[in-house]
């Protein structure tokens, strides 16, 4: 059966951390492809001032244009309300009725999964890979999600990346400060930040 991966997450900016993550799962997992999901209005980013979608969206394309297994949906963005990866799950499953769905995230947004609406019938609809940031130690994750079914624990992978410290929140504030964020991120999406002037300080 084919697999395909979904990638999802805010990108505000996309970096080489999900990059990588992607890349590496695709490899590792056999993903026929990636499909990269900007995520519409995260329940767990409401405090945040998330930049448009339109940016997201760009910023997301321009990252991924050189990788032919890469691609981009906006079927997070389209869908009004918060969004929950229960409905694009639902959503992935009706566009790819035969395919394995194989959700990348970061470890440390997998430890939140019991509080995901839906878990049960999310960790039955897919697979989820755990990428390990740098510096960090998940442990035991039978002991770190209790309550969790064996079945249900056997459907979350532990995928070690190479080291990579890059998250939205410094690049953002790298901007503001005007420290350099060259290299985080794909050059297309440097240019795009500077030329849209985004994450600028409010004056
Ligand atoms: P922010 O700092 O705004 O939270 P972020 O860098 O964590 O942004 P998100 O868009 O929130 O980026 O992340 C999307 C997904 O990618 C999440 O599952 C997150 O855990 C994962 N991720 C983020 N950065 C990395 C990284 N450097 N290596 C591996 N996975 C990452
Ligand atoms: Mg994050």
């Amino acid at each position: 059966m084919q697999r395909i991966g979904i990638m999802g997450g805010t990108f505000d900016p996309i970096h080489h951390g999900h990059l990588v993550a992607a890349e590496e799962a695709r490899y590792q997992f056999g993903l026929a492809k990636v499909v990269f999901i900007p995520a519409g209005h995260p329940p767990h980013k409401v405090s945040r001032k998330i930049s448009a979608a339109s940016h997201r969206l760009a910023m997301t394309q321009l990252a991924i244009q050189s990788n032919p297994f890469f691609s981009i949906s906006a079927i997070e963005i389209e869908r009004p309300g918060l969004s929950y990866t229960i409905d694009t799950v639902r959503e992935m499953k009706k566009i790819y009725p035969l395919a394995d769905l194989f959700f990348i995230t970061g470890a440390d947004a997998v430890l939140e999964i019991l509080s995901w609406k839906h878990f049960d019938e999310l960790l039955a609809q897919c697979c989820f890979i755990a990428a390990k940031r740098p510096g960090y130690r998940l442990g035991k994750l039978k002991t770190k999600l209790p309550g969790i079914g064996e079945e249900q624990l056997k459907r979350i992978i532990i995928m070690e990346v190479p080291a990579l410290a890059i998250s939205s929140t410094d690049i953002r504030e790298r901007v503001q400060t005007g420290r350099p964020i060259k290299y985080l991120l794909p050059e297309a999406v440097e240019k795009y930040i500077v030329e849209q002037g985004l994450y600028q300080k409010k004056s």
